[in-house]
């Protein structure tokens, strides 16, 4: 029976071990895949976490797990299959065995949702990215666009425009989902080019990216456009379906937790970006893992 398993091995699970091996809890970390760093792993550069500007996010991601294996913490690379927490003792099951905690930090990330386009794929970190705060620097100067029509969409664009030559903001519909005052920034901003009703078909290009094609919903006309970069802004998945029905999920499946990381069920905490709240950043999930050990620890 372990004080706390922690489920994730991203900057919160990370800082979460961390925090409780120095808090001397027998804590158990599973992480899916075998080099910890969650999203951090597909970002080229971390410029946003303080002391470490220009770091790579593979090797941001073997830091924070070297750190949390200095204080004793052997993460388990192992699928979680199955959560029961509603008890008392909380059981975690994976394909290798069944594990038991007096308490859990989930602390699984989240995942941006994809296209599934032609390109997409094989173009990730090669001018696709689904992230303009982390990646949007790298195209200074250049042409970028991009899809979606939310307030993520609408930020990037904004974000972007202060940084690239030139912006396509490319949208399925004519009308944005996201807030208004964003929209009326958008249509003012010089460089925003904006290409509605349009749905975006393919990710072309050699090495890099270097065109999209797309097509207009209105009529058809298939165009091809120019760009550097694309930033995909399509919304998020959270990685919850294993609390479904056991832990109260937000309309979005997020995990409905304050800034003290409880859960509706005692003893679960949820970490990261799993959670609810605003600010889906390394600097949060790290915090998040810290709060989560304090929490449990009461
Ligand atoms: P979102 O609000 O769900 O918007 C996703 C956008 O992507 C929608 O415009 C949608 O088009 C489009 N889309 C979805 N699937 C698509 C596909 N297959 N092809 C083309 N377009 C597709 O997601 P989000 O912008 O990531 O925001 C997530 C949540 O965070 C929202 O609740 C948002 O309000 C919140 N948020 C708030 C702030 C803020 O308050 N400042 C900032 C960021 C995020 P349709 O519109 O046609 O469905």
């Amino acid at each position: 029976m372990y004080d706390v398993i922690i489920i994730g091995g991203g900057p919160a699970g990370l800082s979460a071990a961390v925090y409780a091996a120095r808090a001397c809890l027998d804590a158990l970390l599973i992480e899916q895949q075998p080099m910890g760093g969650g999203q951090i792993l597909n970002t080229a550069e971390v410029d946003n976490y303080l002391g470490f500007f220009g770091m790579g996010g593979f090797e941001l991601g073997q830091k924070f797990t070297e750190h949390a294996e200095h204080f004793g913490i052997k993460p388990v690379t192992e699928e979680v299959l199955r959560i029961d927490c509603t008890g008392a003792v909380k059981k975690v099951v994976t394909a290798k065995q069944e594990y038991e905690a007096k308490a859990i930090i989930y602390a699984a990330g989240a995942g941006h949702k994809k296209l599934g386009i032609p390109g997409e794929e094989a173009f990730a970190g090669k001018g696709v990215s689904y992230c303009a705060t982390c990646d949007g620097a790298f195209f200074r100067g250049k042409t970028t666009a991009v899809i979606g029509g939310g307030d993520v969409a609408l930020e990037d664009a904004l974000f972007l425009s202060n940084l690239c030559e030139k912006v396509y903001l490319i949208h399925r519909r004519d009308t944005f989902r996201g807030a208004k005052t964003l929209v009326e920034r958008v249509y003012a901003a010089e460089n925003i080019e904006l290409v509605l009703d349009t749905v975006t078909e393919a990710v072309e290009g050699e090495d890099r990216v270097q065109t999209l094609a797309c097509v207009s919903k209105m009529d058809g006309e298939k165009k091809s456009l120019a760009v550097d970069g694309v930033f995909i802004a399509v919304g998020m998945e959270p990685h919850t379906g294993l609390l479904d029905g056991q832990v109260k999920l937000d309309e979005n499946g997020y995990v409905v937790a304050g800034e003290d990381c409880k859960t509706s069920v005692e003893g679960v905490f949820a970490a990261g970006d799993v959670r609810t709240k605003k600010v889906r950043q390394i600097v949060t999930a790290v915090s998040d893992g810290a709060v989560a050990v304090a929490g449990l620890q009461g």
